[in-house]
């Protein structure tokens, strides 16, 4: 990969739309990043897709359970513990994972495609991931990314699809009459979020991120947006204007808003 593409990734873009100065400290300042925070449904996401990776890989429920169990009773997962609300929320959204699965018919399947792809005429390479892959037949693919929380941003999902939609088609080197389905599954509420593209869209996602990267690299002003993402902002210690907002005790953490930031 070329040292001179410019990197996107979702994530950055996100961070760029949500609050210029939360992506002034991850991607321009050079400060070491400091650690996420585990809340209570960041463990039970990431244990559930854990489990949903194992399941695509061996098609056995008990390899998916015994991943999650294991995963929850580590000592930094204690607030997911056994016996916890969030445990057994855990366990009742990977049994709709599992009912996921096993309604999927396909030739073939890949867990976890993630790969970059880089575009030098534009002068960019984007890091594409997707939960899983299946190869319904030989000019159809379907590719999942499984949602666990509460609500889901109907654009945020749609632009990881896209995102996803190009980690397949680079990865698997699709030709280009194949079409894709592209899904967000929500293992909580049931609800899917279905996309049918083709390779004149994933050029499409391409040439948007590639105007999008340039926007971001030409920015030099990162001012700070408080709201409600704050509250999960891993830089929030180190944000004068987040903890100036918390001191004047202003209403925008309300449960309404935590509710709208954090789907659980
Ligand atoms: S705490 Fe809020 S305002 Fe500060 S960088 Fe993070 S998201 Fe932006």
């Amino acid at each position: 990969m070329s040292e001179t593409l410019f990197q996107v990734t979702h994530t950055k873009i996100q961070s760029f739309q949500r609050c210029r100065k939360q992506y002034w400290f991850s991607y321009v300042s050079g400060l070491d990043w400091p650690p996420s925070r585990d809340t209570p449904a960041a463990i039970v996401g990431k244990g559930v897709h854990r489990a949903m990776r194992r399941l695509c890989e061996t098609d056995h429920p008990e390899d998916a359970e015994h991943e999650l169990d294991a995963y929850l009773r580590m000592p930094k997962h204690h607030e997911a513990a056994p016996g916890t609300e969030y445990h057994r929320l855990a366990f009742e959204i990977l049994a709709n994972g599992i009912a996921a699965h096993e309604s999927i018919v396909s030739e073939d399947r890949y867990a976890e495609l993630s790969t970059w792809v880089p575009s030098r005429s534009r002068g960019i390479t984007i890091r594409a991931m997707i939960d899983r892959a299946d190869r319904l037949d030989p000019d159809h693919w379907l590719i999942i990314d499984w949602k666990t929380g509460r609500y889901d941003l109907d654009e945020i999902v749609d632009a990881q699809l896209d995102v996803g939609h190009l980690a397949l088609r680079t990865s698997r080197m699709l030709p280009a009459g194949t079409r894709v389905t592209a899904i967000g599954w929500n293992l909580r509420s049931g609800h899917q979020r279905v996309r049918e593209l083709n390779r004149d869209d994933a050029r499409k996602t391409v040439d948007y991120i590639a105007n999008f990267a340039a926007r971001m690299q030409a920015t030099s002003e990162f001012p700070a947006t408080p709201g409600p993402h704050c509250t999960f902002c891993d830089w929030r210690d180190r944000c004068d204007e987040a903890i100036s907002l918390e001191r004047t005790e202003l209403t925008w953490l309300d449960d309404d808003w935590e509710r709208a930031a954090e789907p659980f």
